[in-house]
């Protein structure tokens, strides 16, 4: 089995926006949940493995990011796709920079490219500078992001706050005027010391163009976006094959702690179908009630009845309810409890016989994967932009390989907020094994997400 693209993804729905991409390309691929502790077992196209590290310690973020490029070295990876936010989400310390180059030394590269870019979402660089939509990315949202505010568009002056080498710009007239022209300016760029550079790219055919210039090169740093060019270099072309998952069965749920607003409008459209719903209080959960349990009881009336469609659980409200809830929990309690029951009532679901489960919301997503023991999985068809349904491939050691891989996606509640095993997630006893998982990410997905997907499934299964 030859593994032709290794992924390493700094955070898990963009491991999982990426996984798509490759596989609408044509590409089989797996998506890890951390670092596997075994061998890939399947003979597929690309690994993704999904890290945490976007906003972590530099060094930490490095020492995690090696140990994924060192696995998929293991596993006969030749090419390599670091994985970075399509609005570079980053700060001058890093984490784009330091792990690029620490890959870079490892793999004893001297040059890299660098594109956050993916027209398709909006995302197109020009002269280095990023654009999301119509707006510079420092005029955008990005600019009072909490973590990694935007406030510079030029990738090379971000790039080069963050990197010990020098960085340059492929820039637009080259990138257009196809693969040649690419690997002579790479050539004229290395001959002047230079060791990364930014690329342009306003259309799918720039990305096409990249990817063909890149066939040979050891690392890309890069969005989703350039995924879509690479595999015409192996030979492979678009086809349903590749994202053929095993067919659908057993009982159908969705769990939504996301508040985005297209959650919020997936939600009530769910209801308006006429299909049984459960909301989740987080103040009834802050005051000690078992709610977990409570909506396992209702869950399991309704999926006994005949010919039961899908369930909905979920903790999603508007903005001025959650507010009101932060303000009485405080932020990070009222999140770490919310995406703790919603984790355990995912496990009840799958517990009672669910095989088929959506859940929206990043954070909560983690949280519900984690639960489940899910140790890696099958990318299949997509639902909508950005969103594949996943098959959970059977973990193939005891648990005991688990906690250390879940313990890493383990929210460690806040100090002092009284959190206690109610809330936080356990171990699986069992892994869950033989599920369909669709994990979609705050504002993703039309209004008829919760009942589409399952069409879609079944469709494509
Ligand atoms: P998204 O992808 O939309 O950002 P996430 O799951 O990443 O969704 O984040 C939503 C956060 O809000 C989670 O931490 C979740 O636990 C929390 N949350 C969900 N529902 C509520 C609520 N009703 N009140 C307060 N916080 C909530």
């Amino acid at each position: 089995m030859t593994l032709l693209l290794g992924c390493i993804a700094d955070d898990f729905t963009g491991a999982t926006d990426l996984a798509n991409n490759l596989v609408r390309s044509g590409m089989r691929v797996i998506q890890t949940i951390g670092v596997p502790t075994g061998p890939l077992l399947e003979s597929v196209d690309a690994v993704v493995v999904a890290l945490k590290s976007r906003t972590i310690a530099p060094a930490e973020a490095v020492a995690q990011s090696l140990a994924a490029l060192h696995w998929l070295q293991a596993q006969g990876a030749g090419q390599f796709y670091f994985k970075v936010c399509s609005t570079f989400d980053s700060t001058p310390q890093g984490n784009i920079g330091p792990v690029t180059e620490a890959l870079m030394d490892a793999l004893g590269t001297d040059f890299a490219v660098v594109t956050p870019a993916f027209p398709d979402n909006g995302r197109t660089v020009f002269k280095g500078h990023l654009f999301v939509g119509d707006m510079l990315l420092s005029d955008s949202g990005m600019r009072e992001h909490p973590l990694t505010p935007m406030t510079d568009a030029s990738l090379v002056r971000v790039m080069q706050a963050q990197s010990a080498r020098m960085v340059g710009l492929i820039d637009h007239t080259v990138v257009a005027a196809g693969a040649g022209a690419i690997r002579a300016r790479i050539t004229q760029l290395r001959s002047h010391g230079v060791g990364l550079a930014i690329a342009d790219a306003v259309s799918n055919a720039d990305l096409f163009h990249l990817g063909e210039a890149l066939s040979t090169a050891r690392l890309m740093t890069a969005g989703s976006g350039l995924a879509i060019g690479l595999a015409q270099n192996f030979g492979i072309k678009p086809s349903s094959a590749a994202s053929k998952l095993p067919p659908a069965q057993g009982h159908k749920a969705v769990v939504s702690g996301s508040c985005s607003l297209a959650t919020n409008r997936q939600v009530l459209a769910f209801q308006h179908t006429g299909q049984p719903s459960f909301a989740i209080d987080p103040l009834r959960i802050a005051a000690g009630d078992d709610i977990a349990a409570e909506a396992l009881a209702w869950a399991a009336q309704q999926l006994a009845k005949p010919s039961s469609g899908p369930v909905l659980i979920y903790s999603s409200a508007d903005p001025q309810v959650v507010q009101a809830v932060q303000h009485q929990l405080g932020v990070a309690d009222a999140g770490a409890m919310v995406e703790g029951t919603l984790a355990r009532i995912a496990r009840g679901l799958v517990d009672l016989g669910v095989q088929q489960l959506v859940v929206a919301g990043g954070e909560t997503s983690g949280a519900c994967v984690q639960a489940l023991g899910v140790e890696s999985l099958r990318i299949g068809g997509q639902i909508d932009t950005g969103v594949p349904w996943c098959y959970a491939i059977e973990p193939p050691r005891s648990l005991a390989s688990i906690p250390p891989i879940a313990l890493r996606y383990r929210r460690v509640p806040p100090e002092g907020t009284g959190l206690g095993a109610a809330q936080t997630p356990a171990l699986p006893d069992t892994p869950a094994a033989g599920l369909h998982l669709a994990l979609k990410s705050g504002n993703f997905g039309g209004d008829d997400f919760f009942t589409r997907a399952f069409a879609v499934l079944a469709r494509s299964s």
